[in-house]
């Protein structure tokens, strides 16, 4: 099966306790079955804290019960005390993966990182990802592989449009809109169905409120850019399901008209942070991504 990794991949190394916003805070960890078979081995008080703080959330998942905000083994140091105390190879899947993704398309496997972390979103962010132009052989697969051929090229073609270097980022997002056939939804719509949402973190709805009465900042077109190129290579070729094309480019529009209003409604901005909480909060939510997803 060929692989394929981007630059970024293999320069990851988690930062742990120097990390702004670490994802230990605000998310549920789900436990898998194998890792939880084995803290259930654990013996004393840290596999008595172990067994005592897992439980079965409404969805029928194994998870963390947090402390406050945050996961109950982030210690004061802000360290993860699984790690500490069991070891990296014990850590469960989710926090041992994280914030890798694996995209497999049976045939052939992509990887990427998460924007919803720190240190990836700077290193997504902070060079230039081409996206290859792959020749996967897709068989033995069960989608149609003249879909995934074609949506090989149409992404290939989305990837030269939103990095031509001749146009700002506004107009290079126009024209494939317009290439892929679709309208550009209009800014209230964008606003409204964000101030919809709940956030991990609540101030969130009101910085996405405030931003609303200001225009996209075009002072980061190179970061959009590279955020676009991201969230093509991430879902793009997820519309294999329904060969729904216009999915990944409404995913850069919306990510882009918040983040670029919330740039402009700051006197300083940290474009890679406004970004990577914005991850955080939509992308990366469930709840949020499924709204975005019934509108779409
Ligand atoms: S968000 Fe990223 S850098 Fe921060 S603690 Fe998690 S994996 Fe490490």
């Amino acid at each position: 099966m060929e692989k394929f990794y981007p630059n970024y991949y293999k320069k990851f190394k988690c930062i742990a306790n120097l990390c702004p916003d670490s994802c230990c805070q605000g998310w549920d960890i789900v436990v898998d079955k194998k890792s939880e078979s084995f803290y259930n081995s654990v013996s004393g008080s840290f596999g008595d804290k172990l067994r005592e703080v897992t439980f079965t959330d409404e969805d029928g998942d194994r998870i963390f019960a947090r402390e406050g905000k945050n996961c109950p083994f982030w210690n004061k140091d802000e360290l993860c005390d699984i790690y500490i105390n069991l070891g990296e190879e014990h850590l469960c899947e989710t926090c041992g993966k994280f914030p890798r993704i694996t995209m497999d398309y049976t045939s052939f496997t992509e990887y990427t990182l998460s924007l919803a972390c720190p240190e990836a979103a700077r290193l997504i962010l902070g060079e230039d990802f081409i996206i290859p132009e792959k020749n996967y052989s897709i068989d033995n697969v069960e989608y149609n592989s003249e879909d995934m051929e074609k949506l090989l090229s149409k992404r290939q073609r989305a990837y030269e449009i939103i990095t031509e270097k001749n146009l700002g980022f506004k107009e290079r997002l126009k024209k494939l809109f317009k290439y892929f056939g679709g309208d550009i939804p209009d800014k209230d719509t964008v606003f409204a169905i964000h101030e919809r949402m709940d956030f991990i973190n609540p101030e969130y709805s009101e910085v996405i409120k405030n931003a609303s009465a200001f225009p996209q900042s075009d002072d980061f077109d190179e970061i959009y850019t590279r955020m676009a190129v991201y969230y093509l290579y991430r879902y793009f070729l997820n519309a294999i399901d329904d060969m729904d094309t216009l999915g990944a480019v409404k995913k850069i529009y919306f990510a882009y008209v918040i983040t670029a209003s919330i740039a402009k409604s700051e006197e300083n901005p940290d474009i890679i942070r406004i970004i990577q909480n914005y991850s955080k909060e939509v992308e990366h939510s469930c709840d949020n991504s499924e709204t975005l997803e019934l509108f779409f």
